[in-house]
This record gives structure tokens, sequence and C-alpha cells, in this order.
């Protein structure tokens, strides 16, 4: 073996040992249970052939090899994961990090044990090139991450994200022009904020539904934040609030909200504080309900621009827009990002709806047609499971209610961009 080949081994070995180390417990265990038995198996085919031919070489003074079994687990690492990071070279030391901002081709990244809100200990890293290119699912804020030093000339050393880390939650939803593919707005988020108004614009339940389906998809606990209290009179604003007693019977946290104080300050965002302390959460909701305003009432530092202005010039072309994540007391982490101030299912097709029932899956297969849409059709295997209370009458109502909605264009207009406008260092 020469040198140059020995060192590409040390770099690979590094790099495995790094993918192994981020991996799940889980699947940990499962590497190991299958490098047992293979080491074994080898054992003892080992064992019936003569060794230096099975082994090969020997080294040190005349003894056989050592076969440890993280060698093993190491090859399987590379068999299943390590096309998920397609640096050889690497075999620099990582160090695990919390995504708090993120670019096309750059993540700002918080070293795991530093504050939050102290910005001189966040680490600007490239992408590797294999993670620039799945932008879609391969990253996003609120994701930990392992970075290394990339040396780019003698004196000048930059960071890179190298892998990231599997996922406890995440926002995602369909790519609405290839439903296969899924785009993950942000990760490891724990609340998601369903952000309403009582008025301007009016309460609206049903669009609670919607996204009430994509925040069960990513494993997420919901929240409702029912904004601009004060612009409702204590009684009708209690009227208002009878709308929501369904998602208050379902256990789903309410929290009346007044971003911007109105004459009689009493409410605010105390209660909104209170159930957020120590999560990581996103608000979603239209624009103009008041995500943005919320976030800078819970932290008045946070000057996040409001009333639309945020994303657009003066003359409202589109500029950036970042996804970043802000620190809030006590404990608060809120990942703002312009896929999630887009999210919902505003650009969603009804083919797309049927991807965020997940307990339909299993039946989808089954069914007569294979485009069909689990409402009017013959031979429907859903309908059928439905029948027999396999799956959720009342999830299936709210899939029937979603359909309906969408295959009469029911958009809501003011949601007009994308999901993930274009960046600055596009
Ligand atoms: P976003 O698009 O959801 O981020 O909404 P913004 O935070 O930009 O707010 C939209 C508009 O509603 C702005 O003009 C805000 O000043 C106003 N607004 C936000 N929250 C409240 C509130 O609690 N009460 C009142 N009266 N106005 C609010
Ligand atoms: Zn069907």
């Amino acid at each position: 073996m020469d040198a140059k080949n020995q060192t590409v081994n040390k770099h690979q070995r590094k790099k495995l040992e790094g993918i192994l180390e981020s991996l799940s417990k889980d699947d940990r265990d499962r590497l190991y249970t299958e490098a047992r038995k293979q080491r074994s198996d080898a054992q003892k085919r080992r064992s019936t052939k003569a060794r230096e031919t099975i082994d090969g070489e020997r080294i040190g003074r005349g003894k056989r090899r050592p076969d440890p079994l993280v060698d093993w687990v190491l090859r399987l690492v590379e068999r299943d994961f390590a096309h998920k990071n397609t640096d050889t070279r690497d075999e620099r030391p990582l160090t695990e990090g919390l995504v708090v901002g993120l670019t096309r081709r750059r993540a700002t990244v918080l070293p795991v044990g530093c504050d939050g809100s102290d910005t001189s200990k966040q680490v600007l890293c490239r992408l590797s090139a294999e993670l620039a290119g799945r932008q879609q699912d391969g990253i996003a804020v609120g994701d930990r991450a392992m970075i290394a030093e990339l040396e780019i000339a003698a004196d000048a050393v930059e960071h890179e994200v190298v892998s990231v880390l599997p996922r406890e939650s995440k926002l995602a939803r369909p790519d609405s022009h290839d439903t296969n593919q899924e785009r993950v707005v942000a990760a490891n988020v724990d609340t998601v904020v369903i952000v309403v108004s009582v008025v301007s614009p009016p309460l609206h339940p049903r669009l609670i539904d919607r996204y009430l389906v994509a925040i069960e998809w990513g494993d997420c606990k919901p929240m409702i934040a029912v904004n601009k209290a004060d612009l409702l009179p204590e009684a009708e604003l209690n009227e208002a609030l009878k709308v929501l007693d369904p998602y208050k019977q379902a256990g789903i946290p309410i929290a009346v909200c007044a971003a911007v104080p109105g004459d009689d300050s009493s409410v605010r965002v105390d209660g909104l504080r209170k159930l957020l302390a120590g999560q990581t959460c996103a608000f979603v909701g239209h624009s103009g309900v008041g995500k943005s305003s919320l976030a800078n009432a819970l932290d008045s530092s946070l000057g996040i621009e409001t009333g639309g202005l945020r994303g657009t010039d003066q003359r409202g072309r589109h500029t950036t827009t970042a996804s970043e994540m802000h620190f809030i007391e006590p404990g608060i982490r809120v990942i703002d990002t312009p896929g999630v101030r887009f999210f919902g299912l505003a650009e969603m097709s009804p083919e797309e709806l049927r991807w965020l029932f997940p307990e339909f899956e299993k039946y989808v297969h089954s069914c007569k047609f294979n485009d069909c849409g689990h409402d009017h059709e013959p031979g429907c295997a859903v309908k059928a499971a439905v029948k027999a209370n396999e799956i959720s009458d009342t999830r299936y109502d709210t899939y029937l209610r979603l359909l309906e909605e969408l295959r009469n264009g029911g958009k809501p207009k003011d949601v007009v961009e994308r999901i993930r406008p274009k960046y600055d260092d596009d």
C-alpha cells in the first residue's frame, strides 16, 4: 500500500468515525449487531482455511493483524451512510453545533455549550458541496450539525458544515414541483405556533386545520396564538374566541395576545412567553396576522421589520430574507425563515395533501386507481379503512374538507410568495 493510499484511508476512517458518532443510538446498535455477526461469520470461515490466505498481510512482529469490531462497524457505516458525506479527505476534528442561520451556501453555527445571545461565538460555515446540493431537505435552521475547519490558504481558515445529525422533528412539506421531494423549512422544532388574528385578517378557524396537518406530519406540537386582541372589546373578543373551543378541547394550548398593545394594555404577550419558555418554536400564519410583531413584543431588541416591509425594498422588489434563529428569554428559540413565514397549504395541490396524512400511506397502494383522491372513486382502500375504523373518520373528514377547498382554488388571498424565496448569495 503506498503512502498516498494510506493517507486516504486515514482520512476516510476519520470521516467514517465522525459519521458513526453522529448516528442515533438505534442506528449504532443496529450496525454493531450486524458487525458482530459479520465478524464472527468471517472468523468461522477463517478458522477453516489458512489464515494467511484469508487475512493476507501480517503486521508488526509477525503477529496476526488485530480485527477490532469497530473496523467492521466502520465498513457498514461506509456501506449505509458514507454517501451522505462525499468529502473523503476528512480527518479534521469535528465540533457539534446548532444551525442558527442559513443562506443558500452558508450556515451560521453555534457550537454546543455556547450562549445563543452571544453572537461572537457563532461560526460562519460553508456548506459541504453535498449539503449545498441538498438544501431542500439536507439542512435547515434548527439542525444540529458537525462542523470542521477548512484550510483555504496557509494563514486562512474557514469552517464547513460536514454533516447534519438526525432530526427529532421538522416543519416540512412536499415540494410543489416534485411531491417525492420534501422541503424542510425548520428542524427540531418543539412547538409550531399558529398565529391567527381576531380581526384584520379575521379569524378563520379552517386555516388552522391546514397547519395542524403539516405540524402533525413533522412530529412537532401545535399551539395557537390569537393576536390583535386589543382590537376587540372584551365581550366581542370572547365571542370570537368560541370558534376555537374544538381546538382547546383537543388539548391545543391557546394564548390570547396583543403584540401591539392598545389603550388598555393589559393583555400582551406574557401568556405566550410562559407557554413557550424553554422551547424551540416557529411562528406560522398568514401575512399580516402579526408574527413578526409577536417576536418583537417578546424581545424588543429583535427589531424585525413588520407590516409587510420585510423581504422587499422600498420599491417593493424582493430582497434577501435570511433564515435565522432568535434567542429570547426565558430560553425561547424562535426560528424565523421565509419558508416558515410562507408555510402552510397555500400552494398545495390536492395531490400533495394526500401526502400529509401518513395514516393513508398503508392503504393507498390498494386503491383501484393509482391516482385515487380517496374521495368519490370506486375501490378506494382509504375509504374502506375509514369504514373499518382503521382510519379515524374525523381525520378523514378534515381531509375531505381540505381537499374540497384546494380543488375549489381555496388559496388564501394574502399569501402570494413562494415558500423559499431566492437568497442574495444565490
Ligand atoms: P406578519 O406578516 O404576520 O409578520 O405581521 P406583522 O407583524 O408584520 O404585522 C402586520 C400588521 O399588524 C402591522 O402593521 C402590525 O403593526 C399590526 N399588528 C401586529 N400585531 C398587532 C396587535 O397585536 N395589535 C394591533 N392592533 N396591530 C398589530
Ligand atoms: Zn383511494
